[in-house]
């Protein structure tokens, strides 16, 4: 058999070209959306607390902007790398397409393990990013957000710096930042609320009661522990969850408010003792329900598809499940929820932080919460509704229905 790739952006190519065979749309299409229409390469030079300088490497994909300005996360990783980064902007445009918000996609990283570093040096890293990417971006061109290692703090001095360097205010050049310099309400608690949702929504298609149902989940940074947050207030009871230094399951569910305060203290789950201790791979080995991968890419390969003893996959994280993982899910008749359905509520809710900073007027957290909801369990019935119609598993069906948006765009433009 052919070894499994592994690739994101080759997987994020077969699934564009997959729906572009299928909703029958011209070569052209496809050869514009395959890659980035723009990619910047940086080199941040830092000064670090010891007086020498360090050099970073950072970029930023913009990928399609027909439908509107870019938009996408930053992501702080030691293993960003230029394919990860331009495929995670490819699904930036067809995450916001298939909620139907006016922008396309983008993302940035840079390669850094932020936890080696001390607070004044990430913020210089932080400004120095902005400063290399300042002239490709701005709140009409592409705005960026958080990602993995990111947070509101560093979102606050890239704000900054970007406003210093234009001479005013923007609010609008960046998300997900500090409710007090321009922030939305809801916005840090949005990705994982919109999981927990597009996990009800699921439960509901299927007749499953979520009060009866049990969940684990994968990473329990912001969008794991909001997702369990969220699907706990829902009913379900969380019993397995892990992250990259261990796991811990309990069969009576884990008390998820002990164990967001457990983390904010310890940095990990690992040793929280009111639950039995597990390897992080032993989460793919138990059986619940729900599953929710809510770390990096990757992560659900043919092996694990094989073997997972689930019934809903809801994916928190961005490209968690191989194409070849995919077909095997499909066949076993596990519903997934794909990643650009699942986890768009935090560019849903960003684009809201968006809209607010350009009207200078700030809405209620019931305001956010219900136009995200209204949103998601709207482009969830869609999408179920196009996978019906094309006979196809929910991922494709998420990318047609986004596609169909933003090839009418490209085309209205004259691009195709
Ligand atoms: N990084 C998040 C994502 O992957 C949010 C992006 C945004 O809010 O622009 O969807």
């Amino acid at each position: 058999m052919k070894s499994e790739c592994l690739n994101p952006l080759t997987n994020a190519q077969k699934e564009i070209e997959n729906a572009c065979k299928l909703l029958k749309v011209s070569d052209s299409a496809y050869q514009i959306l395959k890659e980035p229409i723009r990619f910047l390469e940086v080199s941040i030079p830092v000064r670090m607390d010891d007086g020498t300088i360090r050099i970073f490497k950072g970029y930023r994909a913009q990928h399609n902007d027909a439908v509107g300005p870019t938009k996408g996360g930053i992501r702080f990783h030691q293993d960003v790398n230029i394919d990860e980064v331009k495929a995670l902007s490819i699904w930036m445009s067809f995450k916001c397409s298939v909620v139907g918000i006016p922008f396309g996609g983008a993302k940035g990283g840079v390669i850094v393990d932020p936890n080696t570093l001390s607070k004044s040096e990430l913020e210089r890293l932080s400004r120095g990013y902005i400063r290399e990417i300042y002239s490709i971006v701005g709140p009409d061109k592409d705005i960026p957000a958080p990602d993995v290692n990111t947070n509101e703090q560093i979102m606050a001095w890239m704000m900054d710096e970007y406003s210093k360097l234009s001479g005013k205010n923007s609010p609008g050049i960046i998300t997900g930042k500090p409710i007090i310099c321009g922030g939305s309400l809801g916005r840090t608690q949005a990705t994982g609320y919109g999981v927990a949702l597009m996990a009800y929504e699921a439960t509901k298609y299927l007749n499953l009661d979520i009060k009866n149902c049990t969940v684990s989940i994968q990473g329990f940074g912001n969008v794991g522990s909001y997702s369990a947050l969220n699907l706990h207030k829902l009913g379900a009871k969380i019993i397995a969850v892990s992250d990259s230094k261990g796991g811990i399951y309990k069969e009576g569910g884990i008390d998820i408010n002990a164990l967001i305060e457990y983390v904010k203290e310890n940095g990990s789950v690992a040793g929280f003792d009111d639950a039995e201790q597990i390897t992080n791979d032993k989460i793919f080995e138990l059986e619940a329900d729900i599953f929710v991968p809510a770390a990096l890419e990757n992560q659900i390969t043919t092996d694990i598809a094989r073997s997972i003893k689930t019934k809903i996959i809801c994916e928190g994280a961005n490209g968690p499940t191989t194409p070849e993982a995919d077909k095997i899910l499909y066949e076993r008749g596990i519903f997934v929820v794909p990643d650009i359905l699942a986890n768009a509520g935090g560019v849903t809710v960003s684009y809201f932080e968006w809209v607010q900073n350009l009207d200078n007027y700030y809405w209620t957290l019931e305001e956010v919460e219900d136009r995200q909801r209204m949103i998601m369990i709207e482009a969830f019935k869609k999408v179920y509704e196009t996978s019906n119609d094309y006979k196809v598993d929910m991922r494709t069906g998420a990318y047609i229905t986004s596609l169909n948006r933003i090839y009418k765009a490209m085309e209205m433009r004259g691009w195709v």
